[in-house]
């Protein structure tokens, strides 16, 4: 158990002026991305535009986790690659839904695929808790339901400002503002981060002694 010193730090560094001067760089990140995506040389090709789309959601989730670890340790990195992946991974559902590798069938779907469905975000990350916890997987890997609901929610804010957030069974919503998917992409990271310390699931490493702390 961690000391009450030891969990006030660990709070300190979630807010730290470091982790905000990221996040700030995250907003930054996302209006200059979602501006070069629209530049014709990369909307004319079909590959080009899909890929490039999916890269900056890893990014974005790559992003977000390196702002929640503060990247202090090497294992950080591997962690913030997982983010990444799966930030990026929703948007396989596309091909399973048009039962097709085609691009072009995967884009011109008659309904959003499955994994688009923002309901499906609490069911899975509470599923996976679940799960861990019947498996007793180990108490290192704890911060992987939280990882799936970052990396997950920053895909579907991002796609929200074309498609709206699609929370079946009740709707959609309208298709969000700009500047509230870039408010909340950047904002994410502190929400979760003060998530992981109220729920006493948060895995901080002290800035100041780079040890572990199971808060
Ligand atoms: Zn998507």
């Amino acid at each position: 158990m961690a000391s009450e010193t030891e969990k006030t730090r660990a709070l300190l560094q979630a807010c730290s002026t470091e982790s905000i001067v990221c996040s700030i760089g995250l907003g930054i990140f996302c209006l200059v991305a979602d501006r070069l995506l629209q530049l014709p040389l990369i909307q004319q090709s079909d590959w080009l535009r899909a890929l490039s789309d999916n890269a900056v959601h890893g990014m974005i989730g790559m992003w977000s986790w390196a702002i929640i670890t503060g990247v202090k340790k090497k294992t950080d990195f591997g962690e913030v690659i997982l983010a990444g992946f799966l930030a990026s991974v929703i948007d396989i559902d596309h091909f399973f839904l048009a039962r097709s590798l085609s691009l072009k069938a995967a884009l011109t779907l008659p309904r959003r695929p499955f994994l688009h469905c923002s309901t499906m975000i609490p069911i899975m990350v509470l599923t996976l808790k679940f799960t861990m916890y019947l498996l007793k997987v180990r108490d290192s890997w704890c911060f992987l339901p939280w990882m799936l609901f970052v990396s997950w929610t920053s895909h579907h804010i991002r796609d929200a400002i074309r498609h709206g957030l699609w929370i079946c069974p009740f709707g959609k919503t309208s298709p969000l503002p700009f500047w509230l998917y870039v408010m909340t992409t950047s904002s994410l990271p502190h929400i979760c981060s003060l998530g992981m310390y109220v729920t006493g699931t948060r895995q901080l490493i002290s800035s100041t002694q780079g040890t572990l702390i199971n808060v």
